[in-house]
């Protein structure tokens, strides 16, 4: 069983074109925390770097957000949301990202912080599990 090719990453049942790629492209915004953290798992699936950096907290961001040679992200699924909405300033997803690479299968497990900057949703930081 082969995934669809146009359809999205981050688990919408969209297609990709209609779903994250205009937010990769710029050409509109996440509205909601869990948006913007869906966004940000099918850039990583994508290899869309320059997104992945770009939706990241200046203060936290690293200075390399080059990814892992041979991850591949196999599958997203957000367990809960708390606020983060259309009027929140901060919002919290907590999800689970699931990966193949040299380690073998793995789960990622975390609650990522979102803050809103200058009215643009971005990844501050994660408590992790
Ligand atoms: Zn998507």
């Amino acid at each position: 069983m082969s995934p669809d090719p146009t359809a999205c990453p981050c688990g919408s049942d969209a297609a990709y074109a209609a779903c994250c790629e205009p937010l990769h492209d710029g050409r509109a915004r996440a509205t909601t925390a869990e948006q913007l953290m869906r966004s940000r798992y099918a850039a990583y699936a994508r290899g869309r770097s320059d997104y992945v950096f770009r939706t990241w907290h200046p203060r936290t961001r690293p200075a390399d957000v080059t990814p892992v040679p041979g991850l591949v992200w196999t599958g997203l699924t957000v367990l809960a949301s708390e606020a983060g909405g259309e009027d929140d300033a901060e919002g919290v997803v907590e999800f689970e990202a699931r990966h193949d690479g040299a380690g073998g299968p793995d789960v990622l497990h975390e609650r990522s912080r979102f803050v809103r900057r200058a009215d643009r949703w971005v990844y501050l930081d994660a408590d992790p599990e």
